[in-house]
């Protein structure tokens, strides 16, 4: 297979990792990828940008490539799988429409309730219908969370604390644009309690095989104090995603998805990554989103024994004839952090990587190579990431690896996988 990614974060560069040991692969283009990408076999950075869909096409036509594997969201929800489709080149990710899922909260809201797919009451709400908004914050009579039903780089979310804060938050949304056009229509939820997992499922429209349930850490402190970021950190299996509980989440939402969309007319192609809360009333979706998560691709391509054969049945559609293969044991993923993030932070910075544990991948996100150097050039720049076959060896390695990891304003958290810690001891 020839194969282009986009994309030029640590997830870009786990899947690059994971698809160039494939003996199925030839060559890997990587629009634009980073530091790492450029050190992976048989893998090319190409200085394209995942948004110049015309001159993505030319290039993907003119080097015969075979297989598209879009990482971020943005170039799916505008619309790339229709430009290579009229040029036959199948796409691991979903069409303009199936990508609606995650390109619209207003949208995936309505299926859920479509389909009786188990998620938070919501109403949605124009922007112009701010005093409605209001209303039904005033008589619904539970606490909401307010979201922008666009796109907003994983931001657009508000929980109040209090009723007037909420009535503050639909004014910055509604009226004073703090989201721009992604809070052009408003979905206000009820607050829901509960530990979150995210589930990672391939499907080629008909069948759906979800990878082991992950744990993300959003915030930026130890103990989840401090900023929401892209992700600080992930690991894999969830422990309290008990096998029961997995085939409960198929049974009752990610199967009626897959067969929802394909029954609308959008079925989905791809990766679907689908948030979990694990209320008191049984496990509810907070969100789709339409592509591999970061930093819990990290943390799974260590345990996926699967490469190019899967993602391509998945984009040509006979995935029933495949099933996934996964490794025992656990996968954890530290994010280091340039100083300052999410904030402002310093680029530029000299990177030292010495000896890992032979169990240890490096996955790089925001670095660049600088003559014979690899320097930093993002607010995450590498996720550290181990595999073993208990939690506590994968994180012992996975720390021992950052100790080894020298950079200037090096940030990180001391505490990823304490969910599974205190679920094991408890
Ligand atoms: P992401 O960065 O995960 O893509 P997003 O901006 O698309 O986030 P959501 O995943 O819908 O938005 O919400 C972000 C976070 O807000 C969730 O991970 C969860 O912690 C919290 N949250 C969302 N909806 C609810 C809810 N109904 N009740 C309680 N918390 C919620």
């Amino acid at each position: 297979a020839r194969i282009l990614l986009l994309g030029n974060g640590g997830r870009e560069h786990a899947l690059a990792w994971k698809l160039s040991q494939s003996d199925l692969l030839d060559r890997l283009y990587v629009c634009p990828g980073n530091g790492g990408t450029a050190q992976e076999p048989k893998t090319f950075n190409v200085d394209l940008s995942p948004s110049d869909f015309p001159r993505l096409v030319e290039f993907a036509v003119k080097n015969e490539v075979n297989l598209v594997v879009p990482g971020p969201e943005q170039p799916l929800v505008d619309g790339i799988e229709t430009y290579f489709r009229k040029v036959g080149i199948p796409v691991f990710g979903p069409s303009v429409l199936a990508a609606r899922m995650e390109g619209s909260k207003a949208f995936s809201k309505d299926f859920m309730a479509r389909h009786n797919i188990p998620t938070a009451k919501f109403r949605v709400f124009k922007s112009y219908q701010v005093d409605d908004a209001i209303e039904y914050v005033k008589t619904c009579g539970h606490k909401v969370v307010l979201k922008a039903s666009g796109l907003a780089g994983g931001k657009g979310v508000l929980i109040p604390e209090t009723i007037e804060e909420a009535f503050v938050g639909l004014k910055e949304m509604m009226v004073d644009n703090i989201f721009g056009d992604a809070a052009d229509e408003v979905v206000i939820e009820e607050l829901l309690t509960g530990p979150e997992v995210s589930v990672l499922a391939f499907s080629d429209g008909y069948s759906i095989f979800p990878l082991p349930a992950a744990q993300d850490h959003k915030r930026i402190g130890e103990g989840d104090t401090g900023l929401n970021t892209g992700g600080m950190g992930a690991y894999a299996p969830a422990v309290i995603a008990t096998p029961a509980l997995i085939e409960q989440i198929m049974n009752e939402s990610l199967r009626p998805t897959i067969d929802g969309m394909r029954r609308e007319g959008f079925p989905f192609v791809g990766m679907l990554f689908t948030g979990f809360m694990l209320t008191p009333g049984g496990p509810k979706v907070l969100e789709y989103n339409v592509r591999f998560g970061d930093p819990e691709t990290e943390a799974l391509m260590l345990l996926l024994r699967e490469d190019v054969d899967l993602v391509q049945a998945c984009a040509e559609h006979h995935l029933d004839s495949t099933t996934i293969a996964v490794r025992p044991g656990f996968a954890v993923s530290v994010v280091l952090a340039s100083q300052g993030y999410p904030g402002a932070y310093p680029k530029g910075k000299a990177i030292e990587i010495k000896a890992m544990p032979s169990n240890v991948v490096v996955f790089h996100a925001g670095t660049i190579k600088s003559g014979n150097n690899i320097v930093t050039s993002g607010g995450r720049v590498l996720a550290v990431t181990a595999y073993a076959p208990t939690i506590q060896e994968a994180l012992d390695a996975a720390y021992a690896g950052v100790d080894a990891i020298s950079f200037e304003g090096k940030t990180y958290r001391r505490d990823i996988g304490h969910r599974a810690l205190t679920a094991l001891r408890d």
